[in-house]
């Protein structure tokens, strides 16, 4: 049975790594009109009050999203991140208080065009009845089901461009493998779909497995952005955020860049960010 509930961790450093990147790419594909199938293989609920008891629990969002929120102004001479910023401003009911924190669902949605395409692919029930009850736009669809075989069977779709978001929670070692096989897979259906995966970074460096599964497999162009809140080792625990992106869109580099050199000082002395090409062309 599945334990995992991101409300226990909405708003952390690694979702502000994650929703970044995600936001970034999805601004580049928007540059081109041709409409874009979207997936979302591991949806969560979609929005998460800031409040709720869950997350008040941890309080990861007073090291991820809320200092950042508190130099909104300061940093609103960096593009990307104040257009990220300017998209939960717009979420908030008082503009002045960070409430609410946006889950990959919502960051996808919103920006959806009348041809683009979402599917959202959520197997705990209750996490799954909670993305029902969000008001998304209707080419959107919610599917209580397994992500990565939603995926597969999806794959190849009507739309000449194709994106897919696989943010697992790794409760089970073997999903570093599960992932790798379904990037693979989907990409013998989908050769120019940009895919983004996330994975945590550890002590026991599972993530590795992932990797090396990816380049052995054959895939070429995959870029890979790490970003850290402190060494490997000093602590048990979740030391560092990973994003994987196949195909990523030209300057999708640089434009992160910039913002993490001004997004790491707010994490935190130790917090690096470093970005390199895993596998080439
Ligand atoms: N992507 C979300 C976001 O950024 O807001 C967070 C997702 S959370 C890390 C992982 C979610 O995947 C959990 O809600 C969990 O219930 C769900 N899940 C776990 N295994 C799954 C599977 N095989 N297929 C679909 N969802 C799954």
């Amino acid at each position: 049975m599945l334990s995992y509930q991101h409300a226990y961790h909405a708003g952390n450093f690694a979702d502000v790594h994650k929703h970044l990147t995600l936001h970034a790419v999805i601004d580049h594909l928007l540059r081109k009109t041709s409409p874009i199938t979207f997936f979302d293989t591991h949806a969560g609920r979609g929005l998460y009050p800031l409040e709720a008891s869950e997350t008040q629990r941890l309080g990861e969002y007073r090291h991820g999203v809320l200092p950042l929120w508190q130099a909104r102004e300061a940093l609103s001479d960096e593009p990307l991140l104040a257009g990220w910023l300017e998209a939960i401003a717009a979420l908030q009911s008082n503009a002045g208080r960070l409430e609410r924190y946006p889950g990959s669902p919502w960051w996808l949605s919103q920006r959806l065009r009348r041809d683009d395409r979402l599917q959202l692919f959520e197997l705990h029930p209750a996490e799954h009845e909670h993305l029902t009850q969000q008001a998304l736009p209707a080419n959107v669809r919610r599917i209580h089901a397994d992500g990565l075989a939603g995926l597969s069977a999806a794959l190849p779709v009507a739309t000449p461009r194709v994106c897919a978001l696989l943010d697992p929670s790794y409760e089970l070692k073997a999903e570093y493998a599960e992932v790798a096989e379904s990037v693979l897979g989907a990409m013998r259906k989908a050769r120019h779909a940009v895919v983004l995966v996330w994975y945590p970074l550890l002590p026991a460096a599972r993530h590795l497995e992932l990797l090396e599964r990816l380049r052995d497999g054959g895939l070429r162009k995959i870029w890979r952005s790490e970003l850290t809140l402190r060494e490997p080792g000093e602590e048990r625990g979740m030391y560092g955020s990973g994003m994987l992106v196949v195909n990523p869109p030209w300057g999708l580099d640089e434009r992160l860049a910039a913002a993490m050199a001004r997004v790491t000082p707010l994490l935190g002395e130790a917090s690096r960010y470093r970005a390199d090409w895993w596998v080439g062309e």
